[in-house]
Order: C-alpha cells, then structure tokens, then sequence
C-alpha cells in the first residue's frame, strides 16, 4: 500500500517515532506541531493547553509568533479556541474571521489565516487542551484531515496525562488535571459524605496507542466485537431476562448496537489511522462522550449512554479485564459515581463502605435513589459532567443537602465538611440516646413517632430510629425496583418479612400507589396523559384492573394470617371508591376462608386524604374507614394547584400557613367527631418545625422518614404542647392567613429553647 503524506497514518507513525526519542517536553511539542503543520500542509499548527484557572494557554507553534508561546492566553469559552474547549467540538471554518466568536491576538499576529480546523484535546471525555491548524487561502479541510488531527489530539492528551507536559507549567499554574471542581446538581437525599470516588464503571486507562500491524488490529477487534456479542446473546438468553420488561428492552439495544454499521466502521478507520483497537475504541468513545456532554435530548443521551457502556465492555474484552470485583477493591468510604445505575446495583456494594452517592443522569424518582434514600445514603443527581471529570480514588465530597458535588476539594472546603459530617455525627449520637426516651412531650403528652418505608432494605432503621411503628409502607416501590410485575408469591414473602421486622409495632401498608410519577418501566397505560398527577393512577387505576388489588389483597392477608392487617388506600377521591375496594378485599376475605386459610385477626381499611375533595365529604369518609391519613404531599400539590416535582413552583406557597393547617385541623375534627383515628404521612411530619405544628393542630401519631424521627422526637420532648395549642390558635384564627405562620412558629421555639 502506498502511503500517502498527509494521511492519518503517516502522521501517526511520524508522531511515534517522536515519542520514543529522548527529548525535552517543550522541544518535543515544537516538533510535533511542526510535523503535523507539515503533514496537513497548513502555515499554522498550535496547541493550547487548559490551565486550571480555566485559561487556554498557547504551548507550542509553528507559523505563529513564537515569542507568544506560553504568553498567549485565552479563557474558556473565549475565541474560537475557548468555544471549542468548551463545547468538546472540532471547528473546521473556511472563513474563520467571520466567524462571531472569533478573537484576534495581536501578539499571535494570526489575522491573515482565513481557514481553521481546531480538535478538542480529549480524554475520558474531559478537555485538556484545543490543537489548531490554520491556512492562509479559504480552505475546505477534509473528513480524513480532522481525523488526522483529532488522533493526533489523542496522543497529546496521553502526554498530559502522563506529566509530560506539567514540567512546562510555570509555578502555581496548574494543568486542568487535578484542579477542584465544583458540581451543581439536585439534592436527592439530604446528608453529607465525604469519601472518595468509586466510579461504577472502572474506566480502563489504554496506554498502548500505536498498533504495529493494521491487519493484525483489525483482527482483534473483530474477535472482541464477535465476543461482544456472544456474551449479550448470552444475556439475553437468561431466563431472569428471558420474558419482556425492562432489562430485556435494554439489552436488545445493545445488541442492536453492538452490530451498529457506522459504530463498527469509526472503530475500524481509527486502526486503520495506525491505532491499536483498543485505543480506536477509547477514541470513538471519547468523542462519542464529548457529544454527549452538549445533549439535551434525555432520548438520545441514553442511546449514546448505550454506546459509551458498550465501548466500555469492548475495552474489557480486548484488555482481557474480567467484570471488577469491586467489593474486595472499595475503599472504607466509598462515593459511587455513576450516570445512571439500577437499583440492585447499589444493592450489591457493601452498606458499610458506602458514604454517597453521585449521579448524572437519574431523576429524583429513578429506583436506584429510592433505594439510595432507603439506606439512608446522601446523593446529588444531575451531576453533568461528573463520571468523566472523576477518576477512582480522587477525594470527594458529597453535598446532599445543596445538591452539590466536590472532587477534588481545597483543604479548606474539605475541612469545613468533615466539620459538618462530625457534627451531623454528633447529633446523630443525640437521636440514640433519645430513641430509649419515652415518646412524650415535656408537659406529658404522648405523640406516636411512625416511619415510612417501602422496602426490605429499610426495616433495620424500624429498631434504629426508634420508630413506634410503620405508619405508610410504600408498596409500589417493589414494583418500582423490579424487572416486571412482582408475582403473588413475591408480595406476599416481603409483606411477610415487613411484618416479621415489625413484631408487634403496627403496620399500614398502602396499596399500589402507581401512576404520576411513579412510572412502572413494563406498565403503560393506554394513552400517553397530558397531566399524569391528575391521571390514572393509584386507587383509580386498580380499581380498573381488578385482578391487581385482588393480588395484593391476597398476598396481603396471607402475610398477616393470625395477627392485625392495616390496608390503606391512596388517591381516594369519592366515597364510593373506598366501597367497591372493600368489596374485593372482602371476596378475598370470604376466598381465603373457603380454602382454610388462617386469615388475619383484624383488618383494618384506611384512606388517604390526598385529594382535596375529600375534604367536603368528611363525616361520611370518616364513617366509611377503620382510620384516615393524610398524604401531605399529594394534598398540598392539589390544594395549591403546584406541582410537588416542579422545582420552580414546589416551594412557592408554603405548608405552614392558614389555609392549609385549617384543612388539616377539619379532618383531625372530624375524625374526633366520629371516633376514627386521623394520622399524617406526607413529608410535613418530617421537618422538626412542621411536626411541631402537627402536634399544636391537635396530631398525636405522624409517620415520617426514618432519619427524621430522632430530630423530631429531640423536638418533641422539650416541647410544651398545651402552649404551642394556644399558639396555634393565633394561627388558625381570624386573620390568620395574613400572618407569618412559620415566623411565629420559630419564635414559639426560641422562646421555649425548642431545638429545630
Ligand atoms: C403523600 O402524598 O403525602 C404521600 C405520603 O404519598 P406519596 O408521597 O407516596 O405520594
Ligand atoms: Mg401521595
């Protein structure tokens, strides 16, 4: 084969022979830029490096002024260099002044160069550095020439990487390496960790650049990409993912991919370039990875998601590394970094190690943070950016409380962290002291502390917390975590497990509460709904789909045969809605019989008051049910027409006012008023300042997250409950919609030194 000077693979082997020299840093980047300008036939070819103060300085030249080099700078975003360090996205211009963002460096004297091709200088999908040629004349640089130079952005970025280029680096200008960096995300569970990172997915560092003999690459990845898919042939014939569902879903598109045509041919042109397969597949993944990084399509972030696992999986297969045994390697306190991972992953590393959770792609409601909050974990989501800027080991903090991540933190941002984990551990030590303590105010009353929960992995914190019992067991979340619709004997063995933990605590399982939010990936409904919190969903779709109440009811009282069942269900809109559920219950009741089944001793049906039309039927609610609790969330997201999962509306009104504390106090009254018990399980019981409130509405049993109950009940004891009840009839009482609720509410608990 003749070669051709020009092409990507003369330049590549010139660049290795480069590399084996023995050369100083600053003259060995002097001769490349020249070979490459000379390669490309073009007047100009620079590099910029990012310097961690987010400043692209000019490194080495060949047609620019050479007295600019390590002068020149420009900041992130700034010019067309700094645009495209910030995007990760070549530029290939014929007219580059024209260009809006472009920006003349006099000392650079580079204002007769029309045309421009710039790569990003790329690895693991972090930017290092911006590596341009330039011509004078308009010129069209072709598809094979930005190859060239993003390949030859690939080698430079391994000579960053391996510190060849810090020695360059004038004292105090760090390379944009190690530099702290600072994540804004979402919070998703409150909590701070601080640990270090454990990327879920190892990267796999390729050292190995240049092949030897392109026929010979090209066989490997051949043979890695045939075993590739072998092995998710392999996985798709399982039998756990032998049936439809979501994993299933899943592995079909990574078959598809795995077979992808335009995948296949970039990983062939990148050996064919003089790559070894195993770097061609770090290369495609990296700008597969940078274009990743600029999209806002959810829908094809996961398919480039798709891609990049792949990629991962292919570099497994060619570096001969097994599936990573990451227990036996996980730091003491371990913070997973992840794009998005399933439930059961989290499951599987060590509860004791674990101290966070980092994710970029999940929702607040995804399964792996519902388990997340279960083991009482902190997490921020929505970290973009974060599983490419981390590398394993690099220290970290996670910030649940503000939804924030730091990597690689200052000394002093991490000392004031590990002051506040010290004093959250301190208080911690507060909330088990307390748990022994009787749960009684300090004039006496006694208030009933529940916990909600939802699956197995939070019936420890039931003895933990100190819970009296569990006043809301989710049961959808096993729905949510599972692959399909969890069968009969599924339910029933986790009901049994809930009710084994609980002992003789009380239990009040909610039936399905799916729809809204709570999407089961295997379970669509039949229309795509404009507005889901209004739509079908919970007691309204069951009741349409008979045979799944029938199947839990079962599952239900099989579990609580020969002791007390709690039922309660969610969404209840109308009376007569509680009436047709009592009917299947009562057939499941009258089934279970017939075939001697030892049923429970007593069942109890209770509703949720979430919507808030039940507020106008409330004596002959409360005359319908064993017991009523109110859904907080639910019921203050519909009485204020706000969307609990809209950030820029969710905390606009505020619970602790008027309106809302009379509607609370009308079911407490009415719950008086014919002898039904009436509790509270939304978010409110969880927040010591609202549970105070609860208690001076007249509240003397609220369920709440685990991790509340010792903050609150450390409210609680000190608390005079008989003036806080006067308090709250200032509150209540006329006028009262115009005062500060929470305001008066703080000052109550200043002046009666009541921790919140
Ligand atoms: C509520 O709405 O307050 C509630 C407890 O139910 P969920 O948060 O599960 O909707
Ligand atoms: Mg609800």
């Amino acid at each position: 084969m003749r070669e051709i000077a020009g092409s990507p693979r003369v330049l590549l082997r010139r660049l290795r022979e480069m590399m084996a020299e023995a050369a100083e840093p600053q003259a060995r980047l002097d001769r490349i830029v020249r070979e490459i300008a000379s390669n490309m036939v073009a007047e100009v070819c620079s590099l910029y490096v990012l310097r961690a103060d987010s400043v692209l300085e000019l490194y080495a030249t060949e047609g620019l002024n050479p007295s600019s080099v390590h002068l020149a700078q420009l900041r992130l975003g700034q010019g067309l260099v700094g645009t495209i360090a910030a995007s990760a996205r070549a530029l290939n211009l014929q007219d580059a002044q024209n260009h809006p963002a472009f920006t003349y460096l006099p000392e650079t004297g580079e204002e007769i160069y029309h045309s421009f091709l710039g790569v990003p200088v790329l690895r693991a999908g972090r930017t290092l550095g911006v590596l341009v040629v330039q011509n004078k004349t308009k010129r069209h640089y072709g598809d094979d020439e930005v190859e060239a130079l993003e390949t030859t952005a690939m080698v430079i970025a391994e000579m960053i990487a391996t510190g060849d280029l810090r020695r360059l680096t004038r004292p105090g200008m760090e390379l944009d390496l190690s530099r702290p960096v600072t994540i804004d995300g979402l919070s998703f569970n409150e909590g701070v960790g601080l640990g270090h990172v454990v990327l879920h997915e190892p990267r796999i560092v390729v050292t190995n650049l240049f092949n030897e003999d392109v026929d010979t690459e090209l066989r490997r990845l051949d043979t890695a990409l045939g075993s590739l898919r072998v092995s998710i042939d392999d996985m798709l014939s399982r039998r756990d993912v032998a049936s439809e569902g979501e994993h299933r879903a899943v592995l079909e598109a990574y078959r598809m991919f795995a077979h992808d045509r335009g995948w296949v041919r970039r990983l062939e042109e990148a050996v064919r370039n003089g790559l070894t397969a195993e770097a061609a597949v770090e290369k495609v993944q990296s700008d597969m990875r940078a274009r990743m990084m600029h999209m806002t399509d959810p829908y094809m972030r996961d398919r480039m998601n798709d891609f990049d696992d792949l990629g991962n999986r292919l570099l497994r297969q060619l570096m001969g590394h097994g599936p990573e045994n990451l227990a036996a390697t996980l730091p003491r306190d371990a913070i997973v970094v992840s794009r998005s991972m399933g439930a059961a992953d989290l499951l599987d590393y060590p509860r004791d190690k674990l101290r966070g959770l980092v994710l970029e792609d999940a929702a607040a409601t995804s399964h792996v943070v519902i388990v997340a909050r279960a083991i009482g974990i902190p997490v921020t989501g929505q970290a973009k950016g974060a599983v490419s800027m981390a590398e394993n080991g690099d220290p970290i903090i996670v910030d649940g409380d503000e939804g924030r991540v730091h990597l690689r933190p200052q000394p002093d941002v991490e000392a004031a962290f590990a002051e506040k984990a010290r004093f959250r551990a301190r208080r911690q030590e507060l909330y088990r002291e307390l748990r022994s303590r009787p749960s009684v105010s300090r004039d006496g009353v006694k208030v009933e502390l529940m916990m909600n929960a939802g699956l197995a992995v939070d019936l420890p914190q039931l003895g933990d917390a100190g819970a009296a019992g569990i006043g809301l067991f989710r049961t959808e979340l096993q729905f949510m975590v599972a692959a399909t619709f969890p069968r009969a004997q599924a339910q029933e063995t986790l009901y049994r497990q809930v009710l084994e933990a609980a002992g003789d605590k009380p239990v009040t399982f909610r039936t399905i509460d799916i729809g809204g939010d709570k999407v089961l990936p295997y379970f669509r409904g039949s229309e795509k709904e404009e507005n889901p919190a209004l739509g079908w969903r919970a007691i309204r779709l069951t009741l349409d789909r008979p045979a799944l109440l029938r199947t839990q009811f079962r599952a239900l009282l099989k579990a609580a045969g020969g002791r007390e069942l709690r039922v309660m269900l969610p969404m209840v809109t109308e009376v007569s809605e509680i009436r047709r559920a009592r009917e299947i219950i009562d057939r499941e009741v009258r089934h279970l019989a017939r075939f001697g089944h030892l049923l429970p001793t007593s069942l109890a049906i209770g509703a949720m008051v979430e919507v808030p039309s039940l507020l106008f039927q409330l004596d002959e609610l409360m005359r319908e049910v064993d017991f009523v609790s109110i859904g907080s969330n639910d019921l203050f997201q519909f009485m204020t027409a706000t969307d609990r999962g809209n950030g820029t509306v969710a905390s606009r009104f505020d619970p602790l006012s008027a309106p809302f504390l009379r509607a609370l106090k009308s079911v407490l009254d009415a719950g008086i008023r014919a002898g039904t018990p009436v509790t509270l399980c939304g978010e409110l019981a969880s927040r010591p300042i609202s549970a105070m409130a609860l208690i001076g509405l007249g509240f003397r049993s609220i369920s709440m997250s685990a991790a509340a109950i010792g903050p609150v009940k450390a409210m609680l004891v000190d608390l005079p409950v008989e003036a806080l009840t006067a308090q709250m009839g200032l509150i209540l009482g006329d006028g009262g919609a115009t005062h500060d609720a929470r305001a008066m509410l703080r000052t109550f608990a200043a002046e009666h030194e009541i921790p919140l």
